[in-house]
């Protein structure tokens, strides 16, 4: 496998093609942004530990039998992936309030929620991700309503999987955002799960120790993603 050249960049991690028109390269790269890019710093180490906490987790999720676009680590910052067509939709499931819905709904953070609730976001950085619902994907033509309805299936059937998966390594996931394409006519997942794209609090201390450490300039923050994934077991060597 050849990697050629790069096909997108984005605020942490940037695409590149292969020689295989169905493969791409994905590079986790230290950078990281908070606030639509307003907030950006480069953290050393960050991308390498991204890029194998992400492979640790496709890989739980694969074994649970939810298909994903993760093919295998390359390096320490690469990892190879199968070319999606992608939805322009961010799936957010939250089991704990927290973050944008505190502001939005005037909720304070920390109330379980019960069942966990469900948002899909536009992927329009100009506008902030404005929040979208099941009518707009499918009056806009962004998503067919058979497409949506297998979204919320396999973001909640990701839920099941990893909230256990934490709850083992003494953490509750929060919430978390996930990012679908089409293989071969098949809804499955892409982007990348790290703690940039989740919350994750200690379930004792609720000690925050995902990117809510950078948003909030709280410090340790690849140390934290660190601390997660060896809680784990992810082998960062
Ligand atoms: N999230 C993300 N990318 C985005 C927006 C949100 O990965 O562009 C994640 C975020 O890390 C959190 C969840 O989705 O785990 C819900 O985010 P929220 O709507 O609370 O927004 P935020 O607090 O990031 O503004």
């Amino acid at each position: 496998m050849e990697k050629r050249e790069e096909l997108y960049s984005g605020k942490a991690k940037s695409v590149y093609t292969t020689d295989d028109a169905d493969k791409l390269v994905l590079l986790f790269r230290d950078d990281t942004s908070a606030f639509d890019g307003k907030k950006k710093e480069k953290l050393d180490r960050k991308g390498m530990v991204n890029n194998k906490f992400n492979a640790f987790i496709m890989q739980k999720i694969e074994e649970a039998g939810i298909e994903t676009h993760f093919i295998q680590l390359l390096s320490d910052q690469e990892s190879l992936f199968k070319r999606l067509e992608m939805f322009p939709i961010e799936c957010v499931v939250r089991n704990i309030s927290a973050g944008s819905i505190c502001r939005r709904l005037g909720v304070e953070e920390g109330k379980d929620l019960n069942p966990p609730t469900f948002e899909f976001f536009l992927k329009n950085d100009d506008l902030g991700d404005p929040m979208i619902n099941d009518f707009h994907i499918q009056s806009f033509g962004w998503a067919s309503a058979e497409h949506v309805e297998k979204m919320k299936e396999l973001t909640f059937a990701v839920n099941d999987v990893l909230k256990t998966l934490f709850l083992d390594g003494g953490m509750l996931l929060v919430d978390y955002k996930l990012e679908f394409g089409l293989f071969e006519g098949r809804v499955v997942l892409g982007d990348e799960f790290s703690p940039d794209g989740c919350r994750l609090w200690d379930s004792e201390t609720r000690e925050k120790l995902d990117k809510d450490r950078f948003r909030q300039g709280l410090g340790g923050v690849v140390e934290a993603y660190e601390q997660v994934g060896q809680r784990l077991g992810v082998n960062f060597d």
